[in-house]
């Protein structure tokens, strides 16, 4: 079967699969009062529904996959997930956003099961406001796991700092001098509005265009986007072994290079991280005999997703907060 096309030609070789809508962290932008848990709310996809799920999605194409969540190291059977996943077949890279409280002590396993890309969240290198940020103080913790993962050789280890005015938006120099030597990405996401951070959102929204202004003066230099990459404009400089990336959702033509599907906790299908809705796959994840309908029920969708979300006009579609679709 050919890869799966939209209605602008964008195709889509990366699924981002939410594994658990649950997080530890009580991010201020995310989830400043902690995870709530609906007592309505279905059960995560199991073992065996997400791997029937990977199968239909690499049928039409999908070669890389980011597990997240909420926070997918909360979620008992990490391990096992991963290990699923990488024997897909047609799965080739297999990654995962994770706020890193686990890595010291998960690291060895995950990357055993095939985990062969990590993304952590550090959003400060500066232990008391990563506490204020997070409401943890893990930051040394977390940054040791990160250089355990460098230093084990996982192929791909980047850090996503969500940029915040007047908060954590100053402290390039901090970042300079952690990059130097670590062949380590780092990159700098604006922040989104979403369905519950109205008020925050205002008070701390900032464009990352200064921080780009700020590279380019400092000497780094943008690199060419690769097919399928992520949605950062990647930086680097001679004298860093490190790289920068900036993702920056408001910014002209953004959606252009959407090459990414996300796929909820429970199995929504979600178009677009700012959608007005999602498709129950759910009801054909229950046998191994229903792939071609699986198949045929997300080809179908495709049609229907837009050109761009509508950030700007402020509708944030039905995410809450990150932590409820999969960031
Ligand atoms: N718990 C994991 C983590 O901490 O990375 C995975 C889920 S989290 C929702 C994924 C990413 O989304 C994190 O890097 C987080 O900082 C980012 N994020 C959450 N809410 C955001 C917002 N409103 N705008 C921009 N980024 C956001």
């Amino acid at each position: 079967m050919s890869p799966l096309a939209d209605r602008y030609g964008r195709r889509f070789p990366y699924l981002r699969l939410s594994v658990i809508p649950a997080c530890n962290f009580r991010c201020t932008y995310c989830l400043p009062h902690g995870y709530h848990a609906d007592a309505k709310a279905a059960e995560p996809l199991s073992l065996a529904e997400i791997t029937r799920l990977l199968r239909g999605f690499t049928e039409l194409g999908m070669h890389k996959l980011r597990i997240t969540g909420g926070e997918p190291s909360v979620r008992h059977d990490l391990t096992e997930i991963l290990r699923t996943a990488a024997a897909v077949p047609g799965v080739t890279k297999l990654a995962m956003t994770t706020n890193g409280t686990l890595l010291t002590r998960r690291l060895g396993e995950w990357m055993d099961a095939g985990l062969n890309a990590i993304n952590v969240s550090v959003d400060s290198l500066d232990r008391a406001l990563f506490a204020r940020i997070t409401g943890h103080d893990r930051l040394e913790d977390i940054l040791h796991g990160v250089d355990m993962a460098l230093n084990a050789g996982l192929p791909s280890v980047k850090l996503n700092a969500v940029l915040l005015r007047d908060v954590n938006d100053r402290q390039l120099p901090a970042w300079f001098d952690y990059l130097r030597d670590r062949h380590v990405g780092v990159r700098f996401i604006e922040l989104m509005q979403t369905g519950d951070n109205l008020a925050f959102f205002r008070d701390h929204h900032v464009s990352a265009a200064g921080l780009e202004t700020q590279l380019l003066e400092s000497g780094w230099q943008a690199l060419p986007r690769v097919a399928d990459a992520g949605p950062a404009r990647e930086y680097r400089h001679p004298d860093y072994a490190g790289r920068i990336g900036i993702i920056a959702p408001y910014s002209k033509d953004f959606c252009a290079g959407c090459n990414r599907l996300r796929v909820t906790a429970t199995g929504d299908l979600r178009l677009c991280l700012f959608g007005e809705f999602g498709i129950p796959l759910r009801p054909l994840l229950q046998a191994d005999e229903q792939l071609e309908d699986l198949v045929r029920a997300v080809g179908g969708q495709i049609g229907r997703k837009e050109q761009g979300h509508f950030l700007h006009e402020g509708r944030t579609g039905i995410t809450p907060h990150l932590a409820s679709t999969g960031g």
